[in-house]
């Protein structure tokens, strides 16, 4: 008699709190470091470390166990060898992991599988010295714009590529087009429109919103009716340096518990095949759909006007943000 007693009762517990029923996970990423920002500012070794430390400073109190992915060829050749190992151990101090994301940010679809090799292997050498210097490994590789390779020879080059090398590959199952805020809240902040600024700030963080409400249920068709441990894509910029803060609170108000990347991808989701082959940087959850035969439903787009205003230049920014 009393497994039904328990099992009502964790019913009822589950029902007036939701987040009890299942332990919710996120291990958070950010990727293009040293920072999303114009040259002049990459190029600059004292604006570089503030940025830095001013980021990694929001970060730390909240203590995510976040992962970041470096492109190391962002940095001016000039200051690379001097500043990025600077800028890099700002953010292993914080409590951060990183990884490669190779050295140029390199689109796979516009370049053979060993070019692309190659350009891992440029980006790994300052990283990696920064983290073993701590006793670490250089581990992990995010695919810029999650582009895994059009082709089944590209797509399985570049795989056995990144295994030969050691490296696991971070997937990613929250995709929000996060990037697509930052730009035009660069754009705002290049105007000085502070009052646009926090528009933006406030329709991303709706977004982020939306997004979850769409991911959630989503996941949990593929993993079998429990939501797996979810793995965030974001980037370093400064969006996320004034608007993180309200996106951490919103998973923290739905019940998710920040994790390690390595806990995260312990889940066995991350087992699931994937043979998802496409000119497309999309979440592993679609892959997965698609792999198991069934439709992708895509996640929501950004508003009109935020996708807009990320093809104009910044001098119709304020035209298209008041236009009905
Ligand atoms: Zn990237």
């Amino acid at each position: 008699m009393m497994r039904p007693l328990i099992c009502s009762l964790a019913l009822a517990l589950a029902l007036a709190h939701p987040a009890v029923a299942q332990e919710r996970r996120v291990a958070v990423t950010f990727d293009d470091l040293p920072f999303q920002a114009d040259e002049a500012t990459l190029c600059d070794p004292a604006r570089m470390m503030t940025i830095t430390e001013d980021f990694v400073a929001m970060l730390k109190p909240l203590d995510t166990h976040g992962a970041a992915f470096v492109n190391a060829g962002k940095v001016c050749e000039a200051e690379r060898a001097t500043t990025l190992p600077r800028v890099l151990n700002v953010w292993l101090d914080g409590g951060l992991d990183l990884g490669n994301h190779t050295f140029s940010h390199i689109n796979i679809h516009r370049t053979t599988a060993e070019t692309y090799l190659a350009d891992v292997d440029a980006g790994a050498p300052i990283v990696r010295d920064v983290l073993e210097a701590r006793g670490k490994a250089l581990r992990w590789f995010r695919h810029p714009y999650l582009f895994t390779g059009e082709t089944q020879d590209k797509h399985d080059a570049i795989a056995a590529g990144l295994a030969q090398r050691g490296y696991t590959v971070a997937p990613v199952t929250i995709d929000n087009n996060d990037w697509m805020f930052a730009d035009v809240y660069r754009k705002a902040e290049s105007l000085g429109d502070t009052a646009l600024m926090q528009r933006i700030g406030q329709a991303y963080v709706a977004h982020m919103t939306t997004v979850l409400d769409f991911f959630e249920p989503y996941s949990a068709e593929i993993a079998g009716g429990r939501e797996p441990a979810q793995v965030l894509l974001l980037h370093a910029n400064s969006l996320n340096q004034a608007y993180y803060p309200q996106v951490h609170a919103l998973y923290l108000a739905r019940g998710y518990r920040f994790v390690p990347l390595e806990e995260a991808l312990s889940d066995p989701v991350y087992g699931h095949a994937d043979t998802y082959v496409r000119a497309n940087g999309i979440s592993w959850l679609h892959r997965w759909m698609q792999t198991d035969g069934r439709p992708i439903r895509w996640e929501p787009e950004p508003p009109a006007w935020i996708v807009a205003a990320n093809k104009a230049p910044a001098s119709e920014l304020q035209a298209i943000a008041s236009a009905p």
